[in-house]
């Protein structure tokens, strides 16, 4: 065991993808596609007499994801003004929730690659709004874009439960799939709608210190923030063995070096002069609101998860994948409930069709390929009508052009030969037609079986039954 251990804490910002802002009616656009300072109005932009309105739908969507997180959810609701200059909030402050955000108390249980899991308490859940995006141009200018001033922004901050950079990267990565699962955040960290800050100390192992701690901004993949975690923690022991001490501050990632670097120091009690905004009444959440918001949440991934290996008897690895998108998983499920055998039905998935969407480019849902003619297709084996390589070849025409797997199967000739008559004629064919072998196999080199049958099939263009195949192939090498 090493001498020290590190304490992580993750603040994690995701922009809410609600309609309009979080105070007034402008639009929440694409903050990499949109034109600069398309979706502003008055409010956002900090003009005088402007009143602010809290967005129904942002409460409801921060309200799923602390529900999710396992939060107690705090009725009373109230907005705070976080009170800062700087150019890329034009109303010279921040709405926040300070001492009453919507959910305290929660916790995520993560597993790791290794199966062991993880248990990480969720400090609070609370409403902002987001900032403007700031450009600093060679020539010393900066330019402000405020299309996202404004636009819902959800702080969900764990306790400083994490001790590696392995488990950061894992805690973050399951919340990045809890707000994709809930439809609340589309997690592309690339576009900044989701935004992963470890703070991270050091401590003597064993202990429960909470020593001075760094906070690492702007990482824009969880390979970053996996990076940037270990360097730090690296950092600050080889800092604290030879002496010295952790200077609490923001530091940032320098990409080429792949090293932290410092960016400004932080003191420690930031007087944002939090007050109360009077511009914006408590918000009284009603019990009926919070149980219709609860009763809608889909099932999360970790239940699937679960589900699929102990009521499905699949593989950890295979339900992890097959849960790691909702799209996915929904169309996983719905093919199970068609009927089709589980096993089968992940195996198609994983083996066969991720590869054809990967080479097509298209996503599950529009895909020609449903649940139910992927049902289908599996019905066609279990009878025998087809064997295991001819459905790969239905399963490749029905992804190209549609169509179920029967009226390939009747179009192309592709059903199975089952029949005694007609292998046995291709297998004597092929024993005739291969004397040097046949005397090689009969002599005891009996690897050359597979040979046979594999001629054998190709010479039934793959459509012959392999269990009739074996058996015959031998009675005819043992005669
Ligand atoms: P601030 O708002 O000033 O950033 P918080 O107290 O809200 O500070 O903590 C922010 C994050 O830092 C939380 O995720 C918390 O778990 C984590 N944290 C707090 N103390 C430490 C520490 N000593 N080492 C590592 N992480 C810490
Ligand atoms: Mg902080």
């Amino acid at each position: 065991m090493s001498k020290y251990e590190a304490v992580i804490g993750l603040e994690v910002h995701a922009e809410l993808m609600t309609d309009s802002k979080m105070f007034c009616g402008a639009p929440v656009v694409d903050s990499v596609e949109a034109e600069p300072n398309v979706a502003v109005r008055p409010l956002c932009l900090g003009m005088p007499g402007t009143l602010p309105v809290a967005n129904k739908q942002a409460i409801e969507y921060a309200l799923k994801v602390a529900l999710a997180l396992n939060c107690d959810i705090n009725k009373f609701n109230r907005f705070d003004r976080k009170n800062y200059f700087y150019p890329d909030l034009p109303k010279g402050y921040q709405i926040s929730q300070l001492d009453h955000p919507i959910g305290v108390n929660g916790y995520v249980d993560v597993t790791l690659e290794s199966g062991e899991v993880k248990h990480i308490r969720v400090r609070r859940v609370h409403m902002e709004e987001d900032t403007g995006k700031l450009t600093h141009m060679a020539d010393g200018t900066s330019l402000v874009d405020y299309n996202r001033a404004g636009v819902p922004l959800l702080e969900i901050v764990s306790e400083p439960d994490i001790h590696s950079a392995e488990v950061a990267h894992a805690y973050a990565t399951h919340l990045r799939q809890i707000l994709r699962y809930l439809e609340v955040n589309s997690g592309d960290l690339e576009k900044g709608v989701l935004r992963v800050e470890p703070n991270i100390s050091i401590r003597p192992t064993g202990t429960d210190e909470l020593n001075t701690r760094t906070e690492v901004k702007n990482l824009n993949s969880f390979r970053i923030l996996y990076m940037a975690s270990e360097y730090e923690i690296k950092r600050q022991t080889a800092l604290i063995e030879s002496g010295g001490s952790v200077v609490q501050e923001t530091r940032g990632w320098n990409e080429e070096r792949k090293s932290t670097f410092s960016q400004r120091i932080k003191e420690d009690a930031h007087d944002y002069r939090y007050f109360p905004d009077p511009d914006l009444p408590a918000i009284e959440l009603d019990q009926s609101f919070i149980d219709a918001v609860r009763a809608g949440l889909p099932e999360l991934p970790a239940s699937k998860i679960e589900r699929y290996q102990t009521e499905m008897g699949l593989g950890a690895a295979d339900a992890k994948q097959l849960a790691a998108e909702k799209r996915t998983a929904i169309w996983f499920d719905a093919a199970v409930t068609a009927g089709g055998d589980p096993k089968a039905v992940a195996n198609m998935l994983i083996n066969n069709l991720s590869a054809m969407m990967n080479e097509s480019g298209q996503a599950i849902d529009d895909i020609a390929v449903t649940p139910d003619s992927l049902v289908g297709l599996l019905v066609q084996v279990e009878k025998g009508v087809i064997n295991k390589n001819i459905a790969k070849e239905v399963l490749a025409e029905m992804f190209a052009n549609g169509g179920s797997a029967a009226s390939i199967i009747a179009a192309k000739g592709l059903a199975q030969v089952s029949d005694d008559g007609p292998i046995r004629d291709v297998i004597s064919t092929i024993l005739a037609n291969n004397p040097n072998e046949l005397a090689a196999y009969k002599a005891g080199k009996t690897k050359l079986r597979g040979f046979f049958v594999g001629q054998v099939m190709r010479e039934m263009k793959g459509k012959a039954n392999p269990a009739v195949v074996n058996q015959l192939l031998d009675e005819a090498l043992k005669s």
